[in-house]
């Protein structure tokens, strides 16, 4: 068998949404299994709506996915030569003609198609134009459209890889336009017309494109070419099964990446989004290469599948407690710096200390978003208590007391590591005969300004004598302000 090859055919008319993303996934889980090529071309011929910045955006989404291709990319917007020959090549074999039918001439027909709630097919009014009645056309200055000659009967049948046979009745295809009077292909015509002389063995797309593949097969035919295999993979629904937009939350890569995700998590989360990677049921952790290890067009969807803001949440922390520490940091930097938290570059020691944050603080954080958020009095002391926190914490008798005591005891370490701040603790509260407990709550929100976060001990140690036994006055004096009768 020839070599597999697939491609992603990205329009840049706009971010990389997560359908399009998966889309790419999809070609390249198939890909990386069969050994073959990706290409990855741009269809760019919607020269209003493209735009050379969003090309820029795609790529980067890719490779930030870690989607790497092989070919390309190629723009469609390069290649006009290729469509006009073709196209020429078609009329000059009968198999297109030029049609100098106005918008005006077919509006009629629209308008009735419309009332009838039907399709409006092109009625080939310009099928068999004569030499000279070509020639009038043309001295009126129209420019033309080309359009396939299609059949009137029988039927075109698309055997997809993913649904199996789908019909469709010839008689509901027109003749289509495969290049308009300003000289550009259409979609269809461009794609085919790519698909077949890049040597495209596999058309992975989304579902919304289905209605299109009888028509590229017929071009196919006219062309002359083998066909290749295609595969339409379910559409991505909100949960009450509505399109995917924005009142759904972020839709395009860019914005995952904003929201502070990793990019494996997405790529495992995208994964199943219409793929169940079968026997081993429960499993939902993988890695790229697992994926395409056990990847097969067979196991994709028919139904539509359902987008989930909460797995992905749940794919992320895992993710962000299982990556590497050093790759973690450097994913987090943009977003300490985007809270002011951290300025690169950074030093040595800036970058150790960065690296403990991170570690205290990760298992906690859904996001990097939220990881920087939970740094924040790591690196800030102008934080607010927590309301709830102090009618808890700093308000129970004697507080102030125990606080004071707890700083004056912490001034006398010699070493600040975790293991001795903690064992001063122990004893100091043995000493006051209270429970540890009764020390460390109101100490994590004089430290903190919240009642939860990482082991109390551990972020004692990072923040030093200094800040600590500074922050655990602070608290002290504002308790005897805010909080004891007077
Ligand atoms: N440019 C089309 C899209 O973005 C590609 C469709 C195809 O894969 O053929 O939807």
């Amino acid at each position: 068998m020839s070599e597999v090859r697939v491609r992603f055919a990205p329009s840049p008319t706009g971010e990389l949404h997560i359908g399009g993303a998966r889309t790419a996934l999809f070609n390249y889980l198939f890909v990386r299994k069969a050994g073959g090529k990706f290409v990855l071309r741009i269809d760019d011929t919607d020269l209003e709506r493209s735009r050379a910045d969003y090309i820029d955006k795609l790529i980067a989404s890719l490779r930030w996915l870690g989607l790497d291709w092989d070919e390309g990319p190629y723009c469609q917007s390069n290649r006009l030569e290729e469509y006009t020959r073709e196209a020429e090549r078609l009329v000059a074999e009968k198999k297109a003609y030029r049609c100098y039918c106005s918008v005006e001439s077919l509006a009629s027909g629209r308008s009735a198609a419309r009332r009838d709630s039907k399709a409006f097919l092109y009625p080939g009014s310009c099928r068999n134009l004569s030499a000279a009645e070509e020639e009038a056309f043309h001295k009126e200055g129209i420019s033309p459209v080309i359009r396939l000659l299609t059949p009137d009967q029988g039927t075109t049948v698309v055997k997809d890889e993913v649904r199996g046979e789908v019909r469709f009745e010839n008689i509901n295809i027109d003749d289509f336009i495969i290049v308009k009077s300003n000289g550009l292909p259409t979609y269809n015509f461009a794609s085919i017309v790519d698909d077949l002389q890049m040597g495209i063995t596999h058309v992975i797309r989304a579902e919304e494109h289905l209605t299109n593949t009888p028509r590229q097969q017929i071009c196919a035919a006219a062309l002359g070419y083998d066909l290749p295999l295609f595969a339409h993979v379910p559409m991505i629904l909100a949960p009450d099964r509505s399109k995917l937009s924005k009142r759904h939350g972020a839709t395009s890569v860019e914005e995952f990446y904003s929201e502070g995700h990793l990019p494996e998590a997405l790529i495992n989360y995208m994964a199943l989004l219409g793929w169940s990677p079968g026997a081993g049921g429960e499993e939902e952790i993988f890695t790229l290469e697992e994926m395409s290890e056990r990847f097969d067009l067979q196991k994709v969807n028919k139904t539509a599948a359902i987008y989930d803001v909460t797995k992905l949440g749940w794919m992320n922390s895992h993710y962000m407690r299982v990556y590497d520490l050093d790759k973690l940091v450097e994913a987090a930097i943009p977003f300490f710096e985007q809270k002011e938290l951290v300025k690169t570059p950074l030093e040595e020691q800036d970058y150790c200390y960065l690296k403990q944050v991170i570690d205290a603080v990760r298992e906690r954080a859904k996001t990097l978003v939220e990881l920087a958020e939970a740094s924040f009095y790591f690196y800030h002391d102008n934080f607010n208590y927590d309301d709830k926190g102090v009618n808890k914490h700093f308000r129970k008798e004697n507080t102030v007391e125990f606080i004071r005591q707890a700083a004056a005891k912490l001034r006398q370490l010699e070493s600040f590591d975790k293991e001795a701040v903690e064992s001063q603790y122990r004893s100091l509260s043995e000493e006051l005969g209270i429970s540890t407990g009764r020390l460390i709550h109101p100490t994590r929100l004089a430290l903190t300004g919240r009642t939860a976060g990482p082991g109390l001990f551990e972020i004692m140690a990072l923040l030093g004598r200094e800040k600590t036994v500074e922050r655990l006055e602070k608290a002290a004096n504002y308790i005897e302000n805010n909080c004891l009768e007077k």
